[in-house]
């Protein structure tokens, strides 16, 4: 009896364990909801892909404007209005590079992580194995 129960625990650990390392180097991002209205690029679900990553639309949009080289505004808080025409393939390509810089951990993969500041520097604190590093500033 002791045992089993035991050896439940282990199962539901072994199970947890899997899972988490499942997640590592893996998010699942939401593609890009895209819509082009007259000169604009519009990215409906824009608040959707932050939060899938845990990062603040507005500091993501202000990376957006920079990488597309173009003027980049928040509709309350929700969508993406890019100004000019922007194909498909380099709004995703832009998302994934926000992605692998300011989400990644570049010690261990894991997208467990969050921005913090310190003394005007911005560092990628890691989560999953506590890594301490500094990523480009978006201004
Ligand atoms: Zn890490």
């Amino acid at each position: 009896m002791v045992d089993d129960f035991a050896s439940l625990l282990e199962r539901i650990k072994d199970h947890l364990r899997s899972e988490g390392a499942d997640r590592v180097g893996r998010l699942e991002l939401p593609p890009p909801d895209i819509v082009w209205v007259g000169n604009r690029t519009i990215i409906r679900n824009f608040r959707q892909i932050a939060g899938a990553m845990r990062r603040d639309p507005q500091m993501m949009a202000v990376f957006m404007g920079k990488e597309l080289a173009t003027a980049a505004n928040l509709d309350q808080d929700v969508r993406l209005v890019l100004l000019g025409r922007k194909d498909r393939e380099s709004v995703e390509r832009v998302i994934q590079r926000y992605f692998k810089e300011y989400v990644v951990c570049p010690v261990c993969g894991s997208p467990d992580t969050k921005l913090v500041r310190e003394r005007k520097i911005t560092f990628l604190l890691c989560e999953a194995c506590g890594a301490k590093s500094p990523v480009r500033e978006v201004k």
